[in-house]
């Protein structure tokens, strides 16, 4: 199997190293990343000025890799582009959830969306981060698990999954949408201009079976995702009404 590797973190983060080692046991792997951090980027691509790609040996051994100055998106394209007999996109290991809302911001799942889009399975992959560095060798076989189940099968999909720090399980969640406090704190810079961080906080408990409540939980989460975002309900009301 012909694998294509990205994230949202840049080339040089550990979840990206700990994703490749994972994927070498499931086929050939080839990485394309984004120079520097991406975070929250969601799917923007860049067209209006040209992309450099350039090969970074560094990070992985006996791996082709190179470094984009560019999106998570872009990578996607510019990879799909470069390894046209590619199978699947993985990105991740994402250093910091993508689960519920997040999905809107995150740079990590916009580039197994774009793999989509581009008639390619794709596999976003997360995990949160505390005061300290995940521990990838903990979470290694329950990455090895999810990979498995994921890549035997044919068809186009989206996945998107998020591992806890010391999972118990796996399971099959939905996307938890609900309010959050996006609000704005400002603060002083020690040029004391005025500056602003913008937080994003749940404002209420996450729904049983969904992703947030799964890994609130200890279990690892895997929604399968699509790309319509089309409201059946309201289009057959609307048509209803006609
Ligand atoms: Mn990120």
């Amino acid at each position: 199997m012909n694998i294509l590797i990205t994230n949202d973190d840049g080339i040089y983060s550990p979840g990206i190293a700990a994703l490749a080692k994972i994927a070498l046991r499931f086929g050939t792997v080839r990485v394309v990343a984004p120079d520097v951090e991406q975070s929250s980027m969601g799917h923007a691509i860049t067209h209006s000025r040209p992309l450099s790609i350039k090969s970074s040996p560094i990070t992985f051994e006996n791996i082709n890799s190179h470094r984009v100055n560019g999106t998570p998106a872009d990578c996607v394209a510019l990879g799909l582009h470069l390894y046209p007999d590619t199978q699947v996109v993985l990105s991740g290991i994402n250093m910091g959830p993508n689960l519920g809302n997040s999905m809107w911001h995150s740079g990590t799942l916009a580039a197994a969306k774009q793999a989509v889009l581009l008639g390619v399975r794709g596999i976003a992959l997360s995990t949160p981060v505390g005061k300290t560095e995940p521990d990838f060798e903990a979470l290694d076989a329950y990455v090895e698990q999810v990979l498995k189940t994921l890549l035997d099968e044919d068809e186009l999909a989206l996945f998107n999954v998020n591992f806890p720090p010391e999972p118990k399980g796996i399971k099959w969640t939905r996307q938890s949408v609900r309010l959050y406090d996006g609000h704005v704190v400002p603060g002083i810079d020690p040029m004391e201009r005025k500056h602003f961080w913008i937080t994003v906080s749940a404002l209420e408990a996450a729904e049983e079976d969904t992703d947030r409540w799964a890994v609130e939980n200890d279990y690892v989460s895997i929604t399968p995702l699509r790309l319509d975002l089309t409201n059946e309900a309201e289009l057959e009301k609307r048509k209803h009404d006609q």
